[in-house]
């Protein structure tokens, strides 16, 4: 799960990057928070560099392997 204290920070989108899910390594396509899609744990990855390795964190026996979704977009303005 992904936190936050004062709302007025965020804003939603509906924008289809949302909807998209990445495998473990791929490149990453929006700097931001990523959802694991298979135990809701959340991490950060930057544009452009590897998202979180198959290794980030373990899902109990016979899960399936982690999927990420993009949950906070950054951006610098
Ligand atoms: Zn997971």
């Amino acid at each position: 799960m992904a936190y936050y204290k004062y709302g007025n920070y965020l804003q939603q989108e509906q924008g289809a990057e949302f909807d998209v899910l990445h495998s473990p390594g791929n490149l990453t396509p929006h700097s931001g928070i990523y959802r694991c899609e298979v135990c809701g744990g959340s991490a950060v990855s930057t544009l452009g560099n590897p998202l979180p390795p198959q290794g980030h964190h373990d899902h109990p026996a016979g899960a399936r392997p982690i999927q990420w979704r993009l949950v906070a977009k950054a951006h610098w303005r």
